[in-house]
This record gives C-alpha cells, sequence and structure tokens, in this order.
C-alpha cells in the first residue's frame, strides 16, 4: 500500500497567488481533489489530503499530519504567480533515490500532458 499525501496549498485566510479574479488557494484544492480521485482508481493506494475545504491548515500541521500518518509521498500542489507559463516540480536536494525517482517519473508524464511553449 502506498500511502499519498495531498497539500492543496494555501486555504482559509491564505489566498495564495491572486491575479485574474483566481486565487491560488481554489485552484489547488481543485487540482489536489482531481488527483486524488484519479489516484484512487489505483489498487494499493490510499490517499490523504491536508484540507478538503477553505480552511488554513498550518504548514507545520501539514507535514505533521502527512508524518503521523506515514505517507510514502508528500505532495504539495500550488500555482505560481508573477507571469511565466510551465510546470515545475521540487524535491529536498536530500530527498532519497526513491523520491528522484517518482518525480522524474511525475515531471515526464505531466510534460506529455501539456503545453509548455
Ligand atoms: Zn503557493
Amino acid at each position: 500500500m502506498t500511502k499519498i499525501f495531498i497539500d492543496a496549498g494555501h486555504g482559509g485566510s491564505d489566498p495564495g497567488a491572486v491575479g485574474n479574479r483566481l486565487q491560488e488557494k481554489a485552484l489547488t484544492l481543485r487540482i489536489a481533489t482531481k488527483i486524488k480521485s484519479l489516484l484512487e482508481e489505483y489498487k494499493d493506494v490510499s490517499i490523504k489530503m491536508s484540507r478538503t475545504g477553505d480552511n488554513y491548515p498550518s504548514l507545520s500541521a501539514r507535514t505533521k499530519a502527512a508524518n503521523e500518518w506515514a505517507a510514502d509521498i508528500f505532495l504539495s500542489i500550488h500555482i505560481n504567480a508573477g507571469g511565466g507559463t510551465g510546470y515545475e516540480d521540487y524535491i529536498y536536494t536530500s530527498a532519497s533515490v526513491k523520491a528522484k525517482e517518482y518525480q522524474s517519473i511525475i515531471h515526464a508524464e505531466i510534460i506529455k500532458l501539456i503545453d509548455t511553449d
């Protein structure tokens, strides 16, 4: 069983990036919810989310919840502001080989699906 903890960035009184009448907190929640529903189609995957509504768990509460649940993967969704296009993903520089593998696979699969021009 792989445990995936999905963190919808921001929430509640923290809207994240704001522009074009959009708020990052709403978009990250929609993306996180969609990822959850897609992953739930797989066997042997368990999903937990940092939030399912417009509330703001602190950053430490989010990581604590993931660690207490013994998540295998912590995926935090954000949307950049300030112009530019495309997709980025980050992992800690000291991340495990497994984490680097996951990042590489996820990155390659997402790039196939988006227009990066
Ligand atoms: Zn953000």
